[in-house]
C-alpha cells in the first residue's frame, strides 16, 4: 500500500513553502525544516526542536522524511565509493562518489534503468523500470553527504554529476526539484556551476532546463555525423545533431561564461578515428564547450570494445590541436564496477524485471 503522507523530500523550497500555508501554518517553516533535514541530517520531526510539540505532532500525522535504506558501501582502492540504496522492494540503486585533488563529484541517478536504449550502455540494456522521486534524487546526495561527514571526514561532496542510472531529462518534473535543493543555500547549496545535468539530447527539456535552472549542462554527443550517432542513440532519429546543437548554442548564449561539456565515448573501430575527431572539431567550432572523451567501458553481452590508448590519445590531439580543452574521463572505481555507464542497479526481482524490459514508455515531453 502505498504512503498517503507527503515526503517532505519531495518539494524544493518554494514548493514546501507552498505545502506549509496549505497546511495553515508560516511560510518560513519550510526553511527550518529544510535546515534540520538538509543542514543537520535530521528526519525525526520530534528532534526539529524550534517547532512547537503540537506542530511535531501534527507534521508526524501528515508528512513523512523517508529515504531509501542503504544497503552497502563499497570503497575502491582509488578513494571512490559506491552506495547502494534500496528504492522499495524491486528496485535499488547506485549512488557514485568520486574523490579527485580538489573536489569530489558524486554521480547521481535519476531513473532505474533507462529506456532510451542507447547501444553502448549497460543501462540501456537493461530496459527501463521506473522513474525515481524528488526524494529519490535528493536522497542520493544526502545519504552521500551523511556518510562522508560520519565516516570519511576528509572528504565531502563538491559537484554533482546527473550521469548515473537513467536520463534525467526524461524525468524532468521530479529532477528539477532536486536541482532545486541541491543549489539551494537551505539544501546543500552547491554553486550552480557545479551542478551538471548530463543529457542524451533531448531538446525541448534541454530548452525548459535553461528556462527552469542555472545549471551546468553536458550533452552526450558520441558522433559527430547523425548516421553514426543513430547507430549509438536512437534518439537522434527524433532529435537530430543539429536540432541539438541548436538547443546548445541558446543554452550558452543565455549564460555568461558558460561552457557546454560535450561528453564522446569513444568505442574502438567505431567513432574513434581521426577523421571523426576532424568532423567534431568542425561540428562544435561556434559553440562554447569543452570535449570530455570516456574510453568505452564494456560490459557482459555487449558488441563493443574499449578503443586503443593510441587511438584515444590521438583523438584527444586532433581536439586540442583545434583550440578544444580536451579531457579523457580516467576510468575510476574499476575494481567496484562503479565506473561510467556501468552502474547496473539492482532489481531485486528478476521476474518482474524481465516483464519490464520489454515495456517501452513514451518520454515525458512537457
Ligand atoms: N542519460 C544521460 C546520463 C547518464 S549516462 C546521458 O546519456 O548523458 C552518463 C554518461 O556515460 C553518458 O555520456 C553516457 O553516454 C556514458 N556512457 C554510457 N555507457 C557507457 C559505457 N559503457 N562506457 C563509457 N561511457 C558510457
Ligand atoms: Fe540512457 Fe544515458 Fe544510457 Fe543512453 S547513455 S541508455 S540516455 S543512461
Amino acid at each position: 500500500m502505498t504512503n498517503p503522507k507527503k515526503n517532505l523530500l519531495d518539494y524544493d523550497r518554494l514548493q514546501l513553502e507552498k505545502l506549509f500555508t496549505d497546511f495553515g501554518e508560516q511560510r518560513f517553516r519550510a526553511t527550518q525544516a529544510m535546515k534540520w533535514i538538509y543542514g543537520d541530517y535530521q528526519l525525526d520531526f520530534q528532534q526539529f526542536t524550534n517547532f512547537s510539540k503540537t506542530l511535531r505532532d501534527k507534521m508526524a500525522a501528515h508528512f513523512n522524511t523517508a529515504v531509501p535504506e542503504l544497503v552497502s558501501e563499497h570503497q575502491s582502492t582509488d578513494g571512490t565509493i559506491k552506495w547502494l540504496l534500496k528504492m522499495d522492494s524491486d528496485n535499488a540503486i547506485e549512488t557514485v562518489y568520486i574523490p579527485e585533488k580538489n573536489r569530489g563529484t558524486l554521480c547521481v541517478s535519476s531513473q532505474v534503468g533507462c529506456s532510451l536504449n542507447c547501444t553502448f550502455c549497460a543501462t540501456g540494456a537493461q530496459g527501463f523500470n521506473r522513474h525515481l522521486t524528488t526524494a529519490e534524487i535528493i536522497a542520493q546526495v544526502w545519504v552521500a553527504a551523511k556518510q562522508l561527514n560520519h565516516s570519511h571526514k576528509n572528504r565531502r561532496i563538491t559537484n554533482v554529476v546527473m550521469m548515473g542510472m537513467g536520463e534525467p531529462l526524461a524525468n524532468y518534473e521530479r529532477v528539477l526539484p532536486a536541482l532545486n535543493i541541491m543549489r539551494d543555500d537551505f539544501g546543500f547549496g552547491f554553486a550552480n556551476k557545479r551542478v551538471t545535468v548530463s543529457t542524451s539530447g533531448l531538446v525541448p527539456q534541454i530548452r525548459q532546463l535553461n528556462a527552469d535552472a542555472d545549471v551546468s549542462l553536458a550533452v552526450s554527443l558520441h558522433a559527430p555525423t547523425d548516421e553514426l550517432r543513430e547507430q549509438l542513440v536512437p534518439l537522434n532519429k527524433k532529435y537530430n545533431i543539429a536540432s541539438l546543437l541548436a538547443a546548445c548554442r541558446e543554452f550558452v548564449a543565455d549564460k555568461k561564461k558558460a561552457r557546454i561539456t560535450f561528453e564522446y565515448t569513444v568505442i574502438g573501430d567505431v567513432n574513434d578515428g581521426a577523421e571523426q575527431a576532424r568532423a567534431l572539431t568542425r561540428l562544435l567550432r561556434d559553440i562554447p564547450c569543452k570535449i570530455n572523451l570516456i574510453p568505452f567501458n564494456p560490459f557482459p553481452g555487449t558488441r563493443y570494445k574499449s578503443p586503443s590508448a593510441k587511438k584515444v590519445d590521438q583523438f584527444k590531439e586532433i581536439c586540442m590541436a583545434a583550440g578544444y580543452i580536451c579531457t579523457v574521463r580516467k576510468t575510476r572505481g574499476d575494481d567496484i564496477a562503479a565506473a561510467c555507464g556501468q552502474l547496473a542497479g539492482e532489481f531485486m526481482d528478476r521476474t518482474r524485471r524481465s516483464a519490464n524490459i520489454t515495456k517501452k514508455i513514451p518520454l515525458e515531453v512537457r
